[in-house]
């Protein structure tokens, strides 16, 4: 049962912080003249985080009917003098400094509680999405989801978890453990970027996964004719083989969402369907 998911988590979260412990980055400004560079930036990062620079936005996710099914929380930097930054600037960073984890809290916290006010709005049927980075899933994610959930009142199914295989990959068997409590907490799980790391098909079928994520570079490549074609068709054929969803990411054009669509994927995102925007805009685009 549930106490049972919750006490093998909490042991794989104890194993996983033993092994992550004698992990932290070390800056060695004299060897590497970027390093300080970096060092700065994470105490820019540090300081970002206490005075609340951060904020999120909200892509739709349609399903093939073209009605939105849910949205993915990505996280933005307000900088005070560089304007609206995305992820690339700052998430490795983030990641090398540990940053992402108490990042990470703020973001599922303010996600779950967005939620809440969608379904405020009558808009309780769609999920929403939050990306957790290898070391979220190696700290307390399942204790935290559960207060989250708990605080902000989530039914089962809506929030939805986008973690990449390199977080399966790095340590199979906690991560198999925190997924199946998270699965426990009524909390869906995506995978995201599929098709970009390693994992074996005998490896995902004992997961409890709900989607792949079909990554962008795969869609990308069905302009390039059969071969790119052909790798997203395996994928679809093998997500449905296996009982799972699938979402193509960076969806751009007419005729990508047409082929997709075509070949039985079931969900869409993308710039072709909607950009990343400020929840208030979300609203708006959903009214
Ligand atoms: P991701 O989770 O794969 O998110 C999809 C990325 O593709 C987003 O970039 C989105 O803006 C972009 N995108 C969406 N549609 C299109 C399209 O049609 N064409 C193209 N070219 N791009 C499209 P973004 O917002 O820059 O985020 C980049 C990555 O940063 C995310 O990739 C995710 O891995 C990470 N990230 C974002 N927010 C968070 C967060 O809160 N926590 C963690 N740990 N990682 C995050
Ligand atoms: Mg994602
Ligand atoms: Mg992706």
């Amino acid at each position: 049962g549930g106490a049972e998911l919750l006490r093998a988590a909490s042991r794989a979260v104890d194993q996983a912080k033993r092994e992550g412990r004698n992990r932290s980055v070390a800056y060695h400004p004299g060897l590497d003249p970027r390093a300080a560079e970096r060092l700065a930036l994470v105490q820019e990062l540090h300081r970002a985080l206490e005075e609340g620079q951060f904020e999120l936005e909200y892509q739709l996710k349609f399903n093939i009917e073209r009605a939105p099914t849910g949205m993915e929380a990505l996280v933005r930097w307000r900088h005070p003098t560089r304007g609206l930054l995305g992820p690339g600037e700052f998430m490795e960073a983030c990641e090398e400094s540990g940053l992402v984890v108490p990042l990470g809290s703020r973001v599922l916290d303010e996600a779950a509680r967005r939620w809440r006010e969608l379904d405020a709005h009558g808009l309780g049927h769609l999920r929403i999405a939050v990306n957790a980075s290898a070391l979220q899933v190696r700290e307390a994610l399942v204790e935290e989801v559960a207060a989250v959930i708990d605080r902000h009142g989530l039914p089962p199914g809506a929030l939805e978890l986008e973690l990449t295989e390199s977080v399966l990959l790095a340590n199979p068997e906690s991560a198999t453990g925190i997924m199946k409590a998270l699965c426990g907490l009524g909390a869906s799980i995506a995978i995201d970027d599929f098709g970009t790391g390693y994992s074996s098909l005998a490896y995902l079928q004992h997961l409890p996964l709900q989607r792949l994520k079909l990554d962008q570079s795969f869609v990308r490549g069905l302009d390039s004719g059969a071969d790119g074609q052909a790798i997203c068709h395996a994928i679809i054929g093998m997500a449905q083989a296996l009982g799972l969803g699938t979402t193509a990411e960076g969806v751009e054009t007419r005729d990508q969402h047409e082929w997709l669509r075509a070949r039985g994927c079931q969900e869409f995102q993308g710039y072709l369907l909607a950009r990343p925007m400020s929840f208030e805009e979300i609203l708006a685009h959903l009214a």
